[in-house]
């Protein structure tokens, strides 16, 4: 599953949403008028479906293990 996030309007960080989804579920949950606390700010932040992405997987290191 991955990570669903939105970006803080007051500090521009990325914020979780504490929702974890596949995106075949992200597609059909009903995300309206949801709120998450924001650790950045410290304000509360009503996002949509619209507002959220999902966190970008770590690049993986290429080259040739050694
Ligand atoms: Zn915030």
């Amino acid at each position: 599953m991955t990570e669903i996030l939105i970006r803080c309007p007051i500090t521009g960080k990325d914020l979780s949403t504490g929702l974890d989804l596949i995106p075949e579920a992200f597609e059909k949950a009903d995300l309206r008028n949801r709120s998450v606390g924001c650790p950045h700010c410290g304000q509360i932040h009503s996002w949509s479906r619209e507002d959220a992405y999902f966190r970008t997987p770590p690049e993986r290191e290429s080259g040739s293990m050694s």
